[in-house]
This record gives structure tokens, sequence and C-alpha cells, in this order.
């Protein structure tokens, strides 16, 4: 199937639920391709890998989902419409700083470790809190969304884990106050974004289900 066929496929399923399509890997002119279909965000994991595309692409939002290194944040903010990989006190700290040398408010994302999981980047659910208090100071970033990545099982292996999601979205959405709009819950990929949105996913994050297989 070609890049055209599996995106209008895929947004057919989506109801309300919007699609960032993952095109790590994926060269500028298939990029386009989905673009020219209908994609409206793209996601990419490496600053590095974007900022080589970046100038060939028709326009789009353009989110980063892959974790960022504090060295790279300044031209993660120049790059990216939203950072949903922030994974780290010191990450949105760094962000605040470099956002506010730019003169933008950087839209983010906080990245839950809902699985807890040792090799895995994120906030622990206890921690988001804790962490949403600290956040509310700085004035160069909002924070409209959270983003998880699961442990890697089935897809109805995963729905407990996408609930648990949705029960913290809930519960942090009533203390939306200041920088904090918590609106976006961003969770699914292609195995699993069925499920997902089943689960109240207001975001679904798909690479290989439009674009195929990436070659390691
Ligand atoms: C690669 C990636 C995706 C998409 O994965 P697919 O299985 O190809 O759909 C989604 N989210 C993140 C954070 C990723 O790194």
């Amino acid at each position: 199937m070609s890049v055209t066929q599996n995106l209008k496929s895929i947004c057919n399923e989506l109801k309300n639920t919007k699609l960032v399509c993952v095109t790590k890997t994926v060269c500028s002119e298939r990029i386009n391709e989905a673009i020219c279909a209908g994609a409206t965000i793209i996601g990419e994991n490496r600053v590095r890998e974007f900022e080589e595309k970046y100038d060939q692409l028709l326009p789009c939002e353009k989110h980063l989902i892959g974790h960022l290194q504090t060295n790279k944040v300044k031209k993660a903010v120049q790059f990216f419409d939203l950072i949903q990989s922030v994974d780290s006190l010191k990450l949105i700290q760094e962000i605040d700083t470099k956002a506010g040398a730019a003169g933008k408010v950087q839209e983010v994302f906080l990245q839950v470790n809902v699985g807890n999981e040792p090799q895995k980047y994120g906030f622990k659910l206890n921690d988001v809190r804790p962490a949403i208090t600290e956040i509310r100071s700085l004035k160069n970033v909002r924070v409209t969304g959270l983003m998880c990545i699961p442990p890697f099982l089935s897809a109805e292996q995963v729905r407990p884990y996408f609930k648990k999601m949705k029960l913290l979205f809930d519960e942090i959405k009533q203390e939306n106050q200041d920088n904090i709009e918590i609106r976006e819950l961003s969770m699914g990929m292609s195995g699993d974004y069925k499920v997902a949105i089943e689960e109240g996913a207001t975001i679904v994050r798909v690479g290989s289900a439009i674009f195929g297989d990436r070659k390691q």
C-alpha cells in the first residue's frame, strides 16, 4: 500500500483524535507525500536528523517525540512547535532558558514512564504532580499535555497502562492554571493506536503503519 492509502485508512479510524505522522528515518520526499495526502503534524525523534530535512519540508506542524539532550535544546526550540518528550525537570528548565532567549513560549508535553521501566525516560506517575508545581514558575514554557511510551507488549496488554494515563490526565486537568493547560493525551503507536483511542488518547503517534517498516 502507498503512503497515501495507508494514511487515508488510518485517518478513517481516528474520530476526533489527532494524528502525528512519525517520520524518523523517512526522507523529506516521502514526508511531503504524506503532507500532500493530508498529514498536518509530523513527529521526529532526533534534532540532528530533522535539521537536515527541515528546509525541504512543506508547511506542517512539527513535534519532537524523542529524548532531548540538554545540549540540543536551543535547536529544538528553534525547530519544533511542540516538544512532547520532556522527561525531567532539568530539561524543562533548560527549555525555559533557551525559549526565553529566543523570545518564544515553548509548548511542551510531559513524558510519563507509565510502566516504571528503568531503561525508559520520563517522569514516574507519582512525580508528575510535584513536577507541575515546580514548572508553574517557568515563564517561557506552556505545558499542554501528557505523553507516554508504555511497555513493549501486545495491544491488549498495554490497555491497562493507557487506562492509568487517562486517570492521571483527568486528575491533572482539574488543576489547570497559569502555564499548565493540560488538554492533550498522546499515546498509541502503529501496533496499538486503536486501543489507545478507545482509552481516551487525543493524539496518536504512528510511523510504520504509514511509511512501512524502518530498517534499523
Ligand atoms: C517511533 C516512535 C513512534 C512510532 O512508532 P511506530 O511503531 O512506527 O508507529 C511513536 N512514538 C515514539 C516516541 C517513537 O519513537
